[in-house]
């Protein structure tokens, strides 16, 4: 098959799903793929809340794209809109023709755009965290809670509040692990206020309102409520009628965007039937390269691969040696399942699959 020949593969967003797409099509002659992404790298995001605490460990956690995929075609740049004439639009005016397009777009993350940028607000976090008596943290789902992990194994001695607007901590996962985690939390003599919001427009001088009218004195605080979905770029586009209400992307069994032949979707954005987490953002990349390669060269259709949603199964760090596991309703907490995540966070083996050293 000639270069001429080839088909064009564009993949908006390169985080953990897109990353792996990318890294897998590069290994196949057949596609001529191009990655647009907001970011000129890919953040490990669980790595995240380790970097605040120790900045250097962002140096393997956030990767630039050339870095694993040296020579390919890539974009830095926000996706804007997607067109009749199969053409993928960015803010910079460029229009990206495809023969197939798979939509990665997650999470709204931070909007650092470099590198650099990003390393450097890690440095921030950890001087901010370093030279504070007292932290409010705001959120208790999964990044509040490794947040308060974090700071609770590296930093003994401060003063830790984390207010949740919910009524247990870490929602996403069954009652046991909301409770464990808030054993685990308050033994550390991490104050946690939960069925409250706090009211940054109110606060000041140091001094948070809570919705329940606490005003809590705190040095600084880290706000770690959810990220918005991704896909606020695709109401004007001729997927708009294929989001949830939610704002997910509605795919089938293939992870096709449904009504669309040559579109499909992976990783957060879209309504598949499970916890939203990276490993399973990971198997639909590979899922989706498969059904690529067969289309591309000429397979039948109904020869896709079907994708099952998963079980649910989750691991929530608690500082460097210590986690919290839920596997279907079983839920276990400590070194065992710390074992598992705590230490390195899957970063070597994020690395790995990308064809990087660990
Ligand atoms: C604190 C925390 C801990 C976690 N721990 C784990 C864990 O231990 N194990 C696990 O499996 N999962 C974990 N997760 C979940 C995991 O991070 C997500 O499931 C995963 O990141 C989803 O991957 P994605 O590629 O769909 O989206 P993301 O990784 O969110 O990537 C989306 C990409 O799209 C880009 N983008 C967005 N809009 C546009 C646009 N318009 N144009 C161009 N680019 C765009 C963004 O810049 C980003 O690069 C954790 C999440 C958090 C927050």
């Amino acid at each position: 098959m000639g270069s001429e020949q080839k088909k064009r593969v564009v993949v908006v967003g390169g985080g953990i799903a897109g990353s792996l797409l990318c890294k897998t099509l590069q290994k196949h002659r057949h596609f001529d793929f191009t990655l647009i992404d907001s970011k000129e790298y890919l953040e490990i995001t669980w790595a995240n809340l380790r970097s605040m605490v120790e900045p250097t460990f962002a140096k393997r956690s956030v990767i630039n794209h050339h870095e694993y995929l040296p020579g390919a075609s890539i974009f830095t740049s926000d996706a804007i809109d997607i067109d009749e004439d199969n053409q993928v639009s960015t803010t910079e005016g460029r229009q990206i023709a495809f023969d197939y397009l798979v939509i990665a777009t997650g999470h709204m993350g931070n909007r650092h755009v470099t590198k650099s940028e990003r390393l450097r607000q890690f440095e921030a976090d950890y001087e901010k965290i370093k030279s504070s008596d007292s932290i409010l943290i705001v959120g208790g789902g999964p990044t509040g809670v490794e947040l308060a992990g974090e700071i609770v194994a590296d930093f003994p001695g401060k003063k830790i509040r984390l207010v949740h607007r919910g009524s247990r901590l870490l929602e996403f996962l069954g009652e046991t692990a909301g409770k464990k985690a808030l054993d685990w939390l308050t033994t550390r003599k991490v104050e946690v206020i939960l069925g409250q919001s706090v009211d940054f427009d109110s606060s000041s001088d140091g001094t948070y309102l809570t919705s329940g009218g606490e005003a809590i004195a705190a040095e600084c605080h880290f706000k770690c409520t959810s990220e918005p979905i991704g896909s606020s770029w695709l109401t004007k586009t001729i997927l708009k009628d294929c989001l949830d209400g939610s704002g997910r992307l509605m795919v089938d069994a293939n992870l096709r965007v449904k009504g669309f032949a040559n579109i499909f979707a992976i990783g957060d954005v879209t309504d598949v039937p499970e916890l939203k987490q990276g490993y399973l953002a990971h198997r639909h990349a590979l899922v989706v390269a498969n059904n690529l390669k067969l289309l591309i060269e000429g397979g039948d259709e109904g020869k896709m691969v079907k994708y099952t949603p998963a079980q649910p199964m989750a691991i929530v760090s608690l500082g460097r040696r210590e986690a919290l596991v839920q596997v279907r309703c079983v839920t276990v907490i400590g070194r065992i399942p710390g074992m598992l995540k705590s230490k390195d966070l899957f970063v070597g083996k994020t690395r790995k699959q990308l064809g990087l050293q660990a």
